[in-house]
């Protein structure tokens, strides 16, 4: 009990924060071997694939999550999970009913390996074309070899895939009259992106946001010596777009990050509707929002 706690603080990016605030060493700590190999295997481990609302679906692994977005022109994949775990989103499609072959869009959300670990091989299997905000679009061919915390971290770094179309800020993506907008969410990674759309279940429309870009990873440096130029400016703008969206549903890609395992077990009953929840999703930007500022504040002393 006590390391699944861990667990899920971990995966939302917080014991890092909180192990470096333990060790005093600012935001520089690493995680200890044996929390990061449990980690791993909860990002990696099957689960069940799932309806969520309109043509949305849960494709993804007991933590992390990819999202399948039906057409009936072809489909659409955003977020792809760890390197190993292809075969588990393919499986998953298929229990719903559909085709890989059908995924004719493939999203980054942003370039790290537990998010798009996958993306070079579903490209093969399905012939869908890579989508990414422009930021991303090197980091995504280098499999993470450029990556401004990961670049010596062989074990953090992913197949390397090539983007089809670079997005810019406010760019729609769309298919089969499913529309998605991209958002720029720079910090986290140089090219991170949020996504919105609105959706329609039973006669009712519901404003649908995919946050991200809210945690900041161990070693990360915003003030002295910044990771890259203006991450500290990039991240207050990410959280200022988070803050000016206003979502029925939030679908994020940790399951933690908008609690998932609850939220889906009383789907059972309440279908769409036990995703529905504003004000988890301003709790949830409020609550990294101050952890960011008081990260700023630490690493600023
Ligand atoms: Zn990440």
């Amino acid at each position: 009990m006590m390391m699944k706690n861990w667990l899920s603080l971990f995966a939302a990016g917080w014991v890092w924060m909180a192990m470096a605030g333990v060790r005093g060493e600012g935001a520089n700590a690493q995680p200890s071997e044996a929390v990061f190999a449990a980690m791993i295997k909860a990002w990696q481990a099957p689960a069940e694939p799932l309806h969520v609302a309109g043509p949305i679906y849960f494709v993804g692994t007991k933590g992390l999550c990819v999202w399948l977005i039906t057409t009936p022109a072809g489909h659409i994949l955003l977020g792809g999970g760890m390197p190993q775990s292809t075969s588990l989103i393919v499986d998953s499609i298929k229990k719903l009913g559909f085709k890989v072959e059908d995924a004719k869009i493939l999203l980054s959300n942003h370039a790290h390996f537990d998010h798009v670990g996958t993306l070079a091989e579903l490209k093969k299997l399905s012939g869908g074309k890579v989508m990414a905000m422009e930021q991303d679009v090197a980091l995504l061919a280098s499999g993470g070899k450029t990556d401004y915390l990961f670049a010596k971290e062989e074990r953090l770094q992913f197949p390397p895939v090539t983007v089809d179309r670079a997005l810019k800020d406010g760019d729609t993506v769309e298919l089969g009259g499913v529309k998605l907008t991209a958002h720029r969410a720079s910090g986290h990674t140089p090219g991170c992106a949020v996504f919105t759309m609105t959706v329609e279940e039973g006669g009712q429309k519901y404003a649908v946001v995919f946050p991200d870009g809210t945690s900041v990873n161990p070693g990360t440096r915003l003030v002295k010596d910044p990771s890259y130029p203006g991450i500290l400016e990039d991240y207050r703008r990410t959280f200022a777009l988070l803050e000016s969206l206003k979502p029925d549903i939030f679908l994020a890609y940790h399951v933690d990050d908008f609690g998932f395992p609850a939220k889906r077990e009383r789907a059972a009953k309440e279908g769409a509707q036990a995703f529905v929840d504003p004000a988890g999703y301003r709790k949830f930007i409020e609550g990294r929002k101050v952890k960011f500022e008081e990260l700023v504040e630490k690493e600023g002393k």
